[in-house]
């Protein structure tokens, strides 16, 4: 037996100091900033106050990509296809869209982000990711 519905779940997300600069550098600059962890080195993106490998507070934001290199993805025919990218000078992925055509991701691709005309400090000021011209 199956039950089929929906669930309508708005929310809010309190983005933290380091969330909203994040956000505030996407819409103001373009500019994709990773959280630097001053204890372990490692660069998160998106920025987020805790370190994901530590746990320390971090404090220190620095510009990450917008290049990097799609390390897995998942699409389906006439859907959106998501990926998980590693941006340039980030030990972490990112998930966001995929945004060339269907069916010619491979591991490694080289992606640049492309920033939506109008930006409201969300994280879809990124359109999403497309592949880098002369990559091939
Ligand atoms: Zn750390």
């Amino acid at each position: 037996m199956i039950l089929e519905g929906s669930i309508r779940l708005p929310f809010s997300y309190a983005a933290g100091v380091v969330g909203s600069r994040f956000l505030v550098a996407l819409r103001d600059e373009q500019v994709i900033l990773g959280g630097r962890c001053s204890d372990c080195g490692t660069v998160s993106c998106p920025a987020r106050s805790m370190c994901p490998e530590c746990g320390t507070h971090v404090d220190d934001l620095v510009e990450v990509g917008p290049g990097g290199t799609v390390e897995a993805w998942t699409e389906m025919p006439g859907k959106p296809a998501f990926g998980l990218i590693r941006l340039d000078g980030a030990d972490t992925a990112l998930i966001h869209h995929l945004l060339s055509g269907e069916g010619k991701w491979q591991p490694n691709t080289r992606v640049t982000a492309r920033f939506a005309p109008e930006r409201v400090g969300d994280i879809n000021d990124i359109e999403g990711f497309e592949e880098e011209r002369g990559a091939s």
